[in-house]
């Protein structure tokens, strides 16, 4: 030990280094198989690129100054006008600056060609690690766009905006913005799931129909970047539950009528601005036909629930790689930890889960590319499992972040470090979109009302038959729980669980190294396995799959 000035009591010794300057895509062998897997291995250095902006530290220290200092409501300006503005730290800023200019928000519909959706997904899956909340406007708009199509007039300028890699936080009508983005309101404090309760009111201005506008009165419980240039918002038209286009500014360059009664104080997702807010005659124009609002708004919807489970693939990536890296660098009695045997296990597991979360998510995005090509079976596949990934992977996610701060020991619980934003974080994806059983019972209404989807589900499982013993009998007794129909509702949960686990299991004997496709069938499917993450079987290659997830 060297001779210490005065008032240090010590050195410090066996704390690792921050994760940081690293590339978040190149590090991660399970995604960049994936991603080639899934036919996309021509943005390998796109991905490279965006993965090593995001990995810098400056990245990282701004997706945590964002978190550190949440959105504040500036309801009146100080001269008393009413503004119900949301004020942000910079560092918000430069991360939507980042997600936009990379183009997450819209880039498959305005730069579209094979695989667009596919490699905007890897890059979803990358920028969670990092800065979630910013996800949230990304996501809403990029879902909003198939809504906003074709619809003409206000939707068509908005969109004309969405289609820019510009980030534009002014707060000015959308045609003065370089870009725009767009939000949904659907939940009020009456029911989220069960949309049919809206009590918002829509009234025609002079004369109903597509494209009309329409007086909306009445609230929303939950309405996310209430600051953004748009929102679609679902209201009670005299036919019925109708999706209009609520915008910011009105074209007589006035603020429209909605107002922000406060800001959400949430558990996590702390960067984002989510809101209550009141319609006070707020304008809104109709999307689509009066009374078709739900079909409208599913859509987007549909690729809401997309994210999701990119985004809590995500963060399980980010946590189990904090993890691999604590235990590759600290030491406890005489070893690293990852050579410690149990824990050896334990962020092999861990690994497992994040591949397996990862490749399931990354299949789901191909088949939205394959189905924009026009593919019928594709759009079978996204109808039946949207629902079922966005289900399993949201559902799975948590309990391994909350292992992944195990690993870290008490740094892990330090709120100073990465592991408490992705804590605070990843039971979000899980709730919002159609929290689980909504999804569940979504994947029984796809099974009755489109059967083909599940032929659809069987062909992609055929594919991996008689690669794994395990694998195959976990299939027969799936096709029998789906043969049984009985107390389906009851059973939703566990038929989605199994049909995503062979799902996983036919994935990984196709995709992944042998050593993680075999600990996955020989735990997850053949119940060779504890009731914690941790508990593969002897016998399994856990050194091997261990360094495979490092993210060195
Ligand atoms: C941070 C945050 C931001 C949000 N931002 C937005 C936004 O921008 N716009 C927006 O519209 N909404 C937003 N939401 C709302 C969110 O989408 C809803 O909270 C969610 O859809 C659930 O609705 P709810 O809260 O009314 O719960 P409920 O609908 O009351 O559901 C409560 C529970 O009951 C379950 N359940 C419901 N129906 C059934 C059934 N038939 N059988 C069995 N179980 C059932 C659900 O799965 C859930 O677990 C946001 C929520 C959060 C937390």
């Amino acid at each position: 030990m060297t001779a210490l000035p005065a008032f240090d009591t010590h050195d410090v010794l066996n704390q690792p280094p921050a994760l940081e300057d690293f590339n978040l895509f190149t590090t991660d062998r399970a995604l960049v198989d994936a991603v080639a897997a899934m036919g996309a291995a021509t943005a390998t250095d796109r991905l490279g690129a965006y993965g090593a902006r995001l990995g810098r530290a400056e990245t990282i220290e701004a997706g945590r100054l964002a978190h550190r200092y949440p959105p504040e409501l500036k309801t009146f300006d100080r001269f008393g006008h009413r503004v119900d503005q949301v004020e942000f730290h910079p560092a918000w800023h430069q991360i939507m600056d980042l997600i936009v200019g990379e183009g997450l928000h819209s880039a498959p519909w305005f730069e579209p060609g094979p695989g667009a959706h596919t490699v905007r997904a890897a890059a979803y899956i990358m920028h969670a690690q990092v800065e979630p909340g910013s996800q949230c406007p990304t996501t809403m708009t990029y879902g909003s766009v198939p809504a906003l199509r074709g619809q003409g007039g206000l939707a068509e300028a908005v969109l004309a905006k969405v289609g820019t890699r510009s980030y534009d936080p002014r707060d000015i009508p959308v045609a003065d913005k370089a870009g725009a983005l767009v939000g949904m309101g659907m939940t009020e404090k009456q029911g989220g799931s069960d949309v049919r309760s809206n009590t918002t009111v829509a009234v025609p201005v002079a004369g109903a129909g597509t494209g009309a506008e329409y007086l909306l009165t009445g609230h929303k419980w939950f309405f996310s970047c209430p600051q953004i240039d748009a929102h679609l918002v679902l209201a009670q038209a005299p036919g019925g539950l109708s999706c209009f286009l609520v915008p910011r500014w009105l074209p007589d360059r006035t603020r429209n009528r909605v107002r922000i009664q406060r800001l959400k104080n949430k558990v996590g997702n702390r960067s984002n601005a989510s809101s209550e807010v009141e319609f006070q005659n707020a304008h809104g124009w109709l999307l689509g036909e009066e009374g078709r609002g739900i079909p409208t708004i599913l859509e987007m919807g549909t690729f809401t629930r997309l994210d999701c489970a990119l985004g809590s693939a995500g963060l399980l990536r980010g946590a189990v790689a904090q993890a691999l890296h604590h235990a590759g660098h600290r030491r406890a009695f005489q070893r690293h930890l990852i050579d410690q045997p149990l824990m050896t296990n334990v962020v092999a597991d861990l690994a497992i889960e994040s591949e397996a979360a990862s490749l399931l998510a990354l299949r789901l995005a191909r088949a939205f590319d394959e189905r924009a090509a026009g593919s019928a079976e594709a759009g079978a596949f996204v109808r039946l499992c949207t629902p079922a990934v966005k289900y399993w992977v949201c559902k799975r996610a948590p309990a391994g972040v909350v292992e992944a701060m195990e690993v870290l020991g008490g740094n892990g619980y330090v709120d100073e470090g990465p592991l408490g934003l992705l804590y605070k974080e990843i039971p979000l994806n899980s709730i919002w979109e159609g929290s689980g059983n909504v999804m569940c019972l979504d994947v029984l209404r796809a099974l009755q009302k489109a059967p083909d989807s599940l032929d659809v589900y069987l062909y992609e499982i055929a594919d991996a038959r008689g690669a794994d013993r395990r694998l195959d009998a976990a299939l027969r007794s799936l096709e029998a729980a789906l043969a049984r129909k009985q107390d389906m509702e009851h059973g939703a949960r566990r038929l989605v669980e199994h049909m995503m686990l062979v799902l996983q299991g036919a994935l990984l004997v196709r995709h992944a190294p042998a050593a993680v496709a075999d600990a996955f069938c020989a735990s997850r499917l053949g119940g060779d396995w504890g009731h914690a993450l941790g508990t593969l079987p002897s016998g399994v290659d856990a050194r091997a799959i261990a360094e495979r997830a490092r993210p060195s």
